[in-house]
């Protein structure tokens, strides 16, 4: 680890999440959904902190704040650790009036958000299922209570040609979130996903395991050879990675890291 780094630990509050998006594993694989009491949360944060005062903890949840339990004793207990953290939500946490910022107080630098498909609305999203003009306002909601977003986007969908993925490129241009994350659709073993492009007959059969990574091409889209959307793909990452629109999202997080509601200041 190079000098002045912190070691990253992971640590769970919940398991599974409540939501079953089609194309995701973690809600299946570990399901059913289930929150860990908040003693043992405790319990957990003093040990890792014992054993490295300069910890950064990971949540390693599938959906911090969707079930039903009251946010304010786990984010006591993440506050008193006094470690910063980071997790994964969905946008739903910008209705909340305060949660947000509460999360940025009890040392959250960054949340990721899954935006997912710009082309196509997975089933199962329940609740979670909105417009990108909804998904931007949430995104703007949580950064203006001094919380940095990582806004994933899932390529690769039904639906997604070269000009949707072109265009994706673009809307990321202006896109509000200090970070952003992209990755091709993958059909996990178990999945409905999965099963559904089984059934059409689309999951590529020389693809084992090893290739189901995020960043290779595992089944034949509709719209495009899986050759071409590999290749719009990398032209995407190519664009959205280059110094420009990095050097953006940089200034976008140290703004978002300024804001007066930020009580870390
Ligand atoms: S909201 Fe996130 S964790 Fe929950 S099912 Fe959808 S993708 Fe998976």
């Amino acid at each position: 680890m190079p000098p002045g780094k912190r070691r990253r630990y992971t640590l769970q509050t919940a398991r599974g999440c409540p939501l079953a998006c089609e194309f995701c594993a973690a809600s299946r694989l570990l399901g059913p959904f289930r929150e860990k009491p908040i003693d043992h949360i405790r319990a957990e944060l003093a040990a890792i902190k014992a054993l490295d005062p300069r910890a950064v903890i990971e949540l390693a949840d599938d959906n911090t704040f969707a079930g039903a339990r009251d946010h304010a004793p786990l984010l006591q207990a993440l506050k008193d650790a006094g470690l910063p953290w980071f997790t994964e939500c969905d946008h739903r946490i910008a209705d909340h009036p305060t949660l947000a910022a509460d999360m940025a107080e009890a040392g959250c630098a960054q949340v990721l958000v899954g935006i997912e498909s710009p082309v196509r609305e997975y089933t199962g999203m329940g609740p979670k299922a909105a417009g990108l003009a909804r998904m931007r306002e949430a995104v703007e909601r949580i950064q203006a209570q001094g919380l940095p977003v990582n806004a994933c986007f899932v390529v690769g969908a039904d639906g997604e040609t070269e000009q949707s993925i072109d265009a994706l490129g673009e809307l990321l241009q202006d896109w509000p979130s200090a970070e952003v994350q992209l990755t091709l659709q993958t059909p996990f073993p178990g999945t409905a996903l999965r099963r559904r492009l089984a059934e059409q007959g689309r999951l590529l059969k020389d693809r084992t395991w090893k290739h189901h990574n995020l960043f290779e091409v595992t089944y034949q889209p509709i719209h495009l050879t899986p050759g071409d959307l590999l290749k719009g793909f990398s032209r995407l990452v190519s664009t959205v990675y280059a110094k420009p629109m990095s050097r953006r999202r940089a200034q976008i997080r140290r703004r978002v890291l300024r804001s007066p509601l930020n009580v870390r200041e």
